[in-house]
């Protein structure tokens, strides 16, 4: 202890740290304790004097981490010397090589993480949450001690303002807690949910809680009804177990309330009781699990079609156990969850627990768990896509519902819900998707693009002419197969400028052309291309002919500065110093007015509900309210989003697409455009159509002034006959 803390601060600190040490004793090997007590130490004289926002002295927050890290996730040594020291290198004179020299190479590596990751609230957080799960790769300590300290900065966010509260508070549900959920953190994932519901939603999260409470000795009530005869005949089994049921979470409540439209009442009627019993070693785990839910249908009838074996085949993130829900004495469903105390603590600490017992369990060496670990690398192994694009692909991949499908050998192979047969192609093997012409699903032939669905056994069948095509891009929903297909692409385009490269030498050799500094230039203004690249590509595509060389060569180059001079105006123009952007003020948008610009995502047009983005070059982007690229900006630039309204427009005309699907027919196409040209605040720019199999599919794109005049037209058009769908889309891939 030093000299620069009160004797009252030196209790609070010693108090918190015999709490640490009680459950290091418990969990940690000896030979740890001692280290842990001297990197204790040593934090605590580097944070010395320093206090947090909430007025504590700094060490309680590593402390805490420390504590939630052995706790909550069932780390060992290094980890809970990593979590007393992340906060060094950041804040206070001390450097790596210190730590390294001091607690070894390894526990310096992971402070290392977790301070590459610490930036400050303003920074991007996507950008943030990239480098987390960079760090996956390296070591998954680093995320998980990352998970015990936001769960301690969300359990002391009080002492934060408003907006930071808010903020940090919707980084916690966006990014935090499905990756706690993913990693099988249960309990660290429901209190970051509950923590951040409380920030968001003060009076519901209140309402809630009080109900909860209210309930509270019903409930105990209930289930002690319901569980004592089970209890009664378990032990007559002498199978030792013990059986709890804990109420449902506030967020989980609040979510399915949000959801389904359902009132508290309903949700929280629900009750689930667990199960958690000591396997008898000589029989498999599965057999026990089954002969207990054999013992409870005894007594009440289950539910057809509501049994759930997570034993045979455990979810993705570690989660074994067997589920049923049984009709209870007062007519209520019950549900009753079966599980080992392995499996419980896997349910419970997911990733570190499910290690634990890797060593023990041979069946698990090559867990879910495992293959998905895998399935981030392979994600995070994409070096092009910007931050925002990657929580996407993450998103996708990693959060997604998933399915189980089989080779026609019989592996077993995971794939998230909406993958295609391409996907499958891709998973097995890059050869097998670069050729597949398509698959054979119960003998039946599918296309490439065919979602596949859990159960379903799949041959890909290829071809040596088949490679791989632009539009495989939109078939295929997995990280894997989007990058494998791009670095075809990439390998193809490689090879034409190759080609293309060597035609044109060729040319110039034919041609007795000496190329100089102007030659390329004019052949590229020919084309109208803008670089080499270009060019020779399309060369190499045979999508340019250069057969007339000398010709192309004689034409006088045109200053090329009047093409820009437009952009240069325009660019001085924003080079003006502009006023600083207000961020509290509700911004009306204005036909003439030049501050903000519509986002090129979701295209808006005046009408939409939309929301403005203050972009770091302090323009104003107007977003539609609903669009994915907005609800990423709300919750990773949260502070930068503001208040925008529309006034009427009537002048300006805004490019939109629709999209129409229906039933063939002939004249229908002429009909459509009968009904557009009539509509005079409407024009049309183009029109594509595409009909099979009796079914017509068509998208047009349209000028308009406003959301009005558009839903107008969109109610003219499902009028037609034979007329299924007619959706506005504004793609946010294009
Ligand atoms: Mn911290």
């Amino acid at each position: 202890m030093t000299d620069l803390q009160s004797a009252a601060d030196k209790r609070i600190i010693q108090d918190k740290f015999d709490d640490l040490m009680r459950v290091c004793k418990k969990n940690i090997r000896k030979s740890g304790l001692e280290q842990i007590e001297k990197a204790f130490e040593f934090a605590n004289q580097a944070h010395a004097g320093v206090r947090r926002k909430s007025g504590e002295p700094y060490i309680i927050h590593p402390i805490a981490v420390a504590y939630i890290t052995v706790t909550e996730i069932g780390l060992g040594t290094k980890s809970v010397l990593a979590a007393l020291l992340h906060d060094i290198v950041e804040d206070t004179d001390y450097t790596l090589e210190d730590i390294s020299r001091m607690f070894g190479p390894k526990v310096a590596t992971i402070v290392d993480g977790l301070t590459k990751l610490s930036g400050s609230f303003d920074s991007s957080q996507a950008e943030n949450f990239k480098k987390m799960l960079l760090t996956l790769s390296d070591d998954v300590r680093v995320i998980l001690i990352k998970l015990a300290d936001r769960l301690h900065n969300m359990q002391t966010l009080d002492s934060m303002p408003r907006r930071k509260q808010l903020k940090i508070a919707g980084e916690t549900l966006y990014m935090y807690a499905p990756l706690a959920h993913r990693l099988g953190l249960y309990s660290i994932k429901t209190e970051l949910e509950d923590l951040a519901l409380k920030y968001e939603h003060p009076e519901a999260y209140e309402k809630i809680r009080l109900q909860l409470h209210d309930k509270e000795a019903h409930r105990s009530y209930l289930v002690e009804e319901f569980v004592a005869p089970i209890q009664e005949r378990l032990k007559k089994e002498k199978i030792q177990c013990s059986i709890t049921s804990r109420p449902k979470s506030i967020y989980s409540i609040w979510n399915k309330m949000q959801k389904k439209g359902v009132s508290f009442d309903e949700i929280y009627d629900i009750l689930a009781v667990r199960i958690v019993f000591e396997p008898n070693e000589e029989i498999s785990e599965k057999r026990q699990s089954f002969d207990i839910l054999s013992l409870i249908t005894d007594y009440y009838k289950p539910k057809p079609d509501r049994i759930r074996d997570w034993i045979t085949m455990p979810k993705a993130n570690g989660y074994e156990s067997l589920h049923v829900t049984v009709m209870g004495p007062r007519g209520k469903w019950v549900e009753v969850q079966i599980r080992t105390r392995r499996m419980d603590e896997i349910a419970e600490k997911g990733f570190a627990a499910h290690y634990k017992y890797k060593g023990a369990e041979k069946q698990s060496t090559d867990s879910e768990l495992d293959r998905w670990l895998e399935r981030i690398r392979e994600t995070l192994q994409n070096p092009e896509s910007n931050a925002l694009e990657f929580l996407d692909q993450f998103k996708l991949n990693l959060f997604a519902s998933e399915i189980v499908v089989f080779s026609p050998k019989g592996h077993m192979i995971t794939l998230p819900k909406g993958a295609t047969v391409l996907d499958f192609a891709f998973e097995i093997h890059t050869e097998l998707g670069n050729k597949c012409i398509g698959g054979k699903i119960n003998h039946k032939l599918v296309s490439p693009g065919h979602e596949i669905k859990t159960g379903d056994q799949i041959e890909i069948i290829t071809s040596d002419k088949q490679r791989p095509l632009q539009n495989w891009l939109n078939l295929v929903v997995t990280a894997k197969a989007k990058n494998k297909i791009k670095n075809a692409f990439k390998l193809q385009e490689r090879q034409h400028i190759d080609i293309g490269k060597q035609r044109l030498e060729a040319e110039y050799k034919k041609m007795k052309i000496i190329p100089h500094g102007n030659t390329l230039k004019k052949i590229l203004l020919h084309f109208n291309l803008s670089n080499k690249e270009q060019l020779y590509s399309q060369i190499g595509m045979g999508l340019i002919v250069i057969d007339d060389l000398p010709s192309i060569l004689k034409t006088k180059t045109e200053n090329r500065f009047v093409k820009y001079w437009r952009l240069t105006f325009n660019k001085k123009k924003q080079d003006e110093p502009q006023k600083e952007l207000d961020k509290k003020k509700t911004y009306i948008l204005e036909e003439e007015d030049t501050q903000y610009h519509l986002a090129p995502c979701c295209h808006p047009i005046p009408g939409d509900e939309v929301v403005g983005y203050i972009t770091p070059e302090n323009s104003l982007e107007i977003h539609k309210t609903k669009c994915p690229n907005a609800l990423k900006l709300m919750s990773s630039h949260g502070d930068q989003i503001v208040v925008a309204e529309w006034t009427t427009f009537k002048v300006m005309s805004h490019l939109t697409r629709i999209k129409m699907q229906g039933f063939d027919r002939l004249g229908v196409v002429n009909e459509l455009t009968t009904i557009i040209s009539k509509q005079h605040n409407i024009n049309m720019r183009s029109i594509t159509f595409d009909t099979h199999d009796g079914i017509f599919e068509g998208t047009m794109e349209l000028y308009i002034h406003n959301a009005s005049d558009l839903n107008n037209l969109i109610a003219k058009l499902m009028k037609l006959k034979g007329m299924e769908s007619v959706e506005r889309f504004d793609s946010v891939d294009e």
